[in-house]
């Protein structure tokens, strides 16, 4: 009853009195009275926090042995084919030694951090976190990580220019943004001024699990919200990863970058692309160089998880 209860309550507004008095009248129709007012009440209510705090201990317990193997595992030699079944027993026994230091908080990464592992095991699982940095750059698109000449004048306005590091023209940028805020104002007349939380910005991986949520307090979306949760990102993650970063703004948001120098320690490891919903929104110019079927690297992912 308590496991319905509680699942219930994260449908509906939590309602204990009502629950319980309900219960109540419930059980009365069949003959069984409770003599006291209020006990099933009080105790209802004392019993659902208990065992949802026990739940949780119980899951922070699993999450923590889980962990604990984890690390071990990740200094042996891999399981393969080839190994015979009495050293696999003894490979399994090493495993059960005990807990080897963990990474300790600050160091740079090697793998993913274990968080992130429980998030997506098949973007932070496995042993490919220490492929080398000349793999993942010959994964990447035509364009991505090579001077290009910049698009001809004739595509911009007299005068108009790229800034350093940008391929789109500040006209066409300027192009985009105006669309956006034109879309946002709807948006923010939306959202109500009466609660403290407007809103979830997620950091999701590409097959769309949550990695990382921002509450949102502000009428509209803020870019300091996605810097948060890319700098979270970004310091659970080997130290040569590369991240490709599907945003629906990808054109302004890397231009804020460059600009205001935000996360310029990332920087260099970060690829953006328009969401592909949102990037046939952008101007032409933008989708040549944001749109995510344009480079290699983006495979079919479509940054669309969160909508
Ligand atoms: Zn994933
Ligand atoms: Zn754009």
């Amino acid at each position: 009853m308590l496991e319905f209860t509680a699942g219930l309550f994260v449908h509906l507004s939590p309602n204990e009195r009502a629950w319980a008095s309900n219960l109540s009248g419930f059980l009365r129709k069949g003959g069984y009275l409770l003599h006291t007012s209020d006990s099933l009440q009080r105790r209802f209510a004392n019993s659902l926090a208990h065992y949802q705090v026990l739940v949780r201990l119980a899951r922070a317990e699993m999450s923590q042995s889980i962990e604990a193997v984890w690390t071990t595992l990740l200094r042996l030699p891999p399981l393969h084919d080839k190994i015979l079944i009495f050293q696999r027993d003894y490979l399994n026994a090493q495993s059960n030694i005990g807990h080897l230091p963990v990474q300790k908080p600050g160091e740079p990464f090697e793998r993913p951090s274990v968080y992130l592992w429980t998030r997506c095991a098949a973007c932070f699982g496995g042993g490919f976190w220490e492929a080398k940095v000349e793999t993942i750059h010959s994964a990447k698109g035509p364009n991505v990580g090579k001077k290009r000449p910049r698009p001809s004048t004739s595509l911009a306005d007299e005068g108009d220019r790229c800034e350093d590091g940008l391929h789109v023209p500040n006209s066409a940028l300027q192009q985009c943004r105006d669309s956006f805020i034109a879309a946002d104002e709807n948006r923010i007349k939306a959202s109500c001024t009466r609660f403290s939380d407007t809103g979830l910005m997620g950091l999701l991986c590409r097959h769309d699990h949550v990695l990382f949520l921002a509450n949102m307090w502000t009428a509209g979306e803020k870019q300091f919200y996605a810097l948060a949760l890319i700098d979270a990102l970004m310091k659970e993650i080997p130290c040569h990863w590369q991240v490709g970063l599907l945003y629906d703004i990808a054109c302004q948001f890397h231009h804020a970058l460059i600009k205001w120098k935000y996360l310029d320690v990332w920087l260099p490891r970060l690829q953006f692309a328009t969401s592909v919903f949102h990037a046939y929104g952008h101007q032409w110019v933008c989708q040549l160089w944001y749109h995510p079927r344009k480079a290699q690297i983006w495979g079919l992912s479509d940054g669309e998880g969160c909508e």
